[in-house]
């Protein structure tokens, strides 16, 4: 049993916390993870606002532990999504890809932890001067929406660390007990792990996707479309031809009218390897296995724990 500030915040048993995922991360992963110990999070960004509203109906009916909604801020409709977390009576949310000065008292007004989501130490003190409850810094190894930096969870930690004195939650690269320990010592206080949930049984990820994540190798995916919004992504036909283009030069434009709409659900909803967008993590070579998501926090906690006592030897 872990008592720090992070699972003081949040009211959890582990400060074990699965990421806010657009296709993965609906009510049953987030229940799931909040069930055994952990925070669950419902990711919105693919979701419409009554979608949104079923899911988290959904969680509260499954859990009666602490979850979470993630709300990336450049979502289209924003405004909805914002009312349906407050009349939901959701007690948590995590907000990411814009500022936090826009909705964080807003939330907080209606009794709401908010938890922002950032990339450099910059972007940390905008979160602590916006008044954030907490922050998650993600680093350049992490999967989907990426900072433009490319700086990686180990050189961030400890330089967010000494900017804020804000709870920090460490994300990027970390799908084992090992990882978050490492993080810890770095300076986090709780680590947040979206890759190694992709593998679950409860994600809402076709299957195709969990296998093609299963069975990655190390090198295998890449920061792209960097021109429209950094995007870590698994290399395959799609992201070949679209890399090529920004290799060539080719504009945001022309690159946003190669990605389409919906390129995303088309991979990792609907299980199209060659065509959909693919969103993952570096670490996803290291994850070999579907699982429920009640062994995965298990495993990382009892990985977790073995770590810390063989260290106290080195
Ligand atoms: P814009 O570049 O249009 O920025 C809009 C405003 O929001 C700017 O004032 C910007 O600050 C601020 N802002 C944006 N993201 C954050 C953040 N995570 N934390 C605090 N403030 C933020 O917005 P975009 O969202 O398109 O991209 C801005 C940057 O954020 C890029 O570097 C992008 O790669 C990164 N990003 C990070 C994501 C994440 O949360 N992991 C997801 C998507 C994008 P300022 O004026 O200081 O730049
Ligand atoms: P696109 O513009 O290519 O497509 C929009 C997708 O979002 C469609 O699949 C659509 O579903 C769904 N959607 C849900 N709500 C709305 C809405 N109100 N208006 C329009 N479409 C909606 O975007 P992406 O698929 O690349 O990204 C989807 C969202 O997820 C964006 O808001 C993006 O910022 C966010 N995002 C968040 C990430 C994260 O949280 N970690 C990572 C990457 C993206 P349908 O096809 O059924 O119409």
């Amino acid at each position: 049993m872990t008592n720090n500030r992070i699972t003081q915040l949040f009211n959890i048993k582990y400060p074990i916390i699965q990421a806010g995922m657009i296709w993965c991360s609906g009510w049953e992963l987030a229940s799931a993870v909040s069930n055994a110990g952990g925070l669950g999070i419902i990711g919105s960004g693919s979701m419409y606002p009554e979608i949104l509203r079923e899911h988290i109906q959904k969680c509260k009916a499954s859990t009666e532990f602490p979850f979470a909604v993630n709300v990336p801020l450049l979502y289209p409709d924003i405004e909805k999504h914002i009312s349906v977390v407050i009349e939901e009576g959701v007690k948590i949310v995590f907000t990411s890809a814009g500022n936090p000065k826009t909705w964080t008292k807003h939330l907080q007004q209606h009794g709401i932890k908010v938890v922002h989501l950032i990339a450099s130490s910059k972007f940390a003190k905008k979160a602590e001067d916006a008044g954030c409850d907490a922050i998650v810094c993600e680093g350049f190894e992490a999967g989907g929406h990426n900072g433009r930096d490319e700086t990686t969870t180990f050189v961030l930690i400890p330089q967010v660390r000494a900017a804020t004195n804000l709870p920090l939650i460490a994300a990027g690269g970390i799908a084992t007990g090992r990882g978050m320990l490492a993080a810890m010592v770095l300076g986090a206080e709780g680590v947040q792990l979206g890759t190694r949930f992709v593998c679950s049984d409860e994600s809402s990820a076709h299957v195709n996707f969990k296998n093609a994540v299963a069975h990655s190798n190390e090198g295998d995916t890449m920061l792209s479309i960097k021109k429209i919004v950094p995007v870590r992504l698994i290399k395959n036909e799609f992201q070949k031809r679209i890399q090529e283009a920004e290799d060539k030069g080719a504009g945001a434009e022309e690159l946003a009218a190669m990605l389409g709409r919906a390129r995303a659900k088309k991979g990792m909803f609907e299980g199209d390897m060659a065509e959909g967008e693919l969103e993952i993590g570096q670490i996803s070579s290291f994850v070999k296995e579907v699982k429920p998501a009640r062994e995965i926090v298990e495993e990382i906690w009892s990985e977790f724990l073995l770590a810390k006592n063989e260290v106290q030897h080195l």
